[in-house]
């Protein structure tokens, strides 16, 4: 069997099927690997050997007993903001060091009863903010194409997992874009599901009106089986919507954009976006006019306000979400200096200072401050009116198109510490990601090939209309099918070895 780590998921599980290989091997080989290679990316927080050793068993056992799952026995990464029962969950925070919960999200409720083994929990920026893994508490990932750069974020972590052989399949979650920049910056694929497609019932909260978990892998295929084992009606989360889901693998495996409308975002593109992330687009949207796709630009006006509008309403959500790590509740726990008897309100500072980085903190006070009494209409409020008119550009452009495309993010990967003192900077890297997710419609973001200039990979977005997350698997399906054949194959293909040794 050649290497069982190079492997998508969708040969995993044909090979699984026809009884060419076991769980337990698959999961062994991803655990070497991890093992390997890890100590360069540093993709994992908290890798469960044992318990995924045992999982895969399972798996192996329900096989034996005739079961078919699609992803039986097929291991997978789950980003450390999704909490596992009994496997440490930190969020990338110092604050939640040494907590241990006590339920499984419901994603991963998902994943168990799926059978397929939970490798480890991957780094991310704390509390997913942040586009580079830089803001995790435990140090930064690395991207697997040059180690001396970003993997994207907030997932990060997730995303060069999947690049680095390190996971067939790993779960992301992208409030502003933590799912498919990453995607972008590793040349792997990302998708974020419509909102209240996939249960957020043990998602640590962010921003509840924008989170969604959703996957991270090396195909569209391969996203679109894993999309299938998470997506559903959860009783569990209020906000989860209750539909009956049509078969994304079986959309991924239609691949036909002939007649298709696809409309040009505009807003997202030219001035900013570096040359090849622009040249990559440009070609990856003449091979869709060549499939016979009828392309035109769209134009949505207040995509432009999307930016500002996402950081009043994310830093507001979040300072009240964030409220409950009070030092009494959850993991770390700071006793202030020089106080013989502290009070539960010094006790609560001393943690938050200590327990928190200093991007959490920038948004809990940007927050407090738009959520606060006499600045709410002027920054809140607004905020959510322009939301509401982003929502009316992308319903106005589903009137005219059915897919609308940019680039995922506009750069490639930049350097490790680049971006890291210049907060709004940083910020930019989601100015093509944001505005699905304050409309809440799905979005998918595709490797596009490699920019001239630095060998980097570089990512198309594609977006559908709310409740069409189908739609984006077979338009990125057929595209994935013509960038294969223009690169000669799949773009990791390309990366560089990391040495195993080292
Ligand atoms: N980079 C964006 C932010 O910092 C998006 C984060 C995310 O999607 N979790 O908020």
């Amino acid at each position: 069997m050649s290497d069982l780590t190079r492997m998508s998921a969708a040969a995993l599980a044909a090979a699984l099927r026809g009884g060419d290989v076991s769980s337990v091997e698959v999961t062994r080989a991803h655990l070497d690997r991890i093992q390997a290679v890890d100590p360069q990316v540093h993709a994992f927080l908290h890798v469960d050997g044992d318990g995924a050793l045992e999982q895969a068993a399972a798996a192996d056992e329900r096989r034996a007993g005739g079961e078919d799952g699609a992803l039986l026995g097929v291991p997978i990464a789950v980003k450390d903001i999704l909490v596992t029962r009994g496997m440490p969950t930190t969020c990338g925070s110092k604050i939640l060091h040494g907590w241990v919960p006590p339920y499984d999200a419901s994603v991963v409720t998902s994943l168990r009863a799926a059978g397929m083994p939970l490798l480890g929990k991957t780094n991310m920026d704390e509390f997913a903010m942040g586009s580079s893994t830089e803001h995790s508490a435990y140090g930064p990932t690395r991207n697997p194409w040059d180690l001396h750069r970003i993997p994207g974020g907030s997932g990060g972590g997730s995303s060069a997992a999947v690049t680095a052989f390190e996971a067939p399949l790993a779960i992301g979650t992208d409030t502003g874009g933590s799912i498919r920049q990453p995607g972008a910056v590793t040349g792997t694929v990302g998708v974020k599901p419509t909102y209240g497609g996939v249960s957020r019932y043990g998602l640590v909260a962010l921003a509840s009106s924008l989170d969604q978990a959703g996957p991270v892998a090396r195909t569209v295929l391969d996203a679109a089986l894993l999309h299938d084992v998470i997506a559903g009606h959860d009783l569990m989360d209020s906000t989860s919507i209750d539909v009956q889901w049509p078969s994304m693998a079986a959309a991924a495996q239609v691949s036909d954009v002939d007649g298709l409308r696809v409309g040009v975002v505009k807003e997202l593109g030219g001035e900013g976006y570096q040359r090849g992330v622009r040249d990559r687009f440009d070609e990856a949207v003449r091979l869709l006019v060549g499939a016979g796709a009828d392309v035109v630009e769209v134009s949505c006006p207040h995509f432009e306000y999307a930016l500002a509008a996402y950081y009043l309403i994310l830093p507001s959500e979040a300072s009240s979400n964030l409220a409950k790590f009070d030092a009494m509740r959850y993991g770390l726990r700071v006793l202030p200096d020089d106080v013989a008897a502290p009070s539960a309100e010094q006790v609560m500072a001393a943690t938050r200072e200590a327990g928190l980085g200093d991007e959490v903190k920038r948004r809990i006070i940007l927050g407090t401050f738009a959520l606060s009494s006499g600045y709410y209409d002027a920054y809140y409020g607004q905020a959510q009116k322009v939301r509401t008119l982003i929502s009316q550009d992308f319903a106005a452009a589903f009137e005219q198109v059915d897919v609308l495309m940019s680039p995922t993010a506009p750069t490639t990967a930049f350097k490790i510490g680049e971006k890291l003192d210049d907060p709004l900077a940083m910020y930019l890297n989601d100015i093509a990601t944001i505005p699905a997710n304050l409309a809440g419609v799905p979005g998918l973001s595709l490797p596009s090939g490699l920019a001239d200039e630095d060998g980097l990979p570089t990512g198309v977005q594609i977006l559908a209309p709310a409740l069409e997350d189908a739609r984006l698997y077979r338009v990125a399906a057929a595209l994935e099918a013509m960038l294969h054949e223009r690169w000669g194959g799949p773009l990791l293909d390309r990366a560089p070895e990391l040495d195993a040794a080292a």
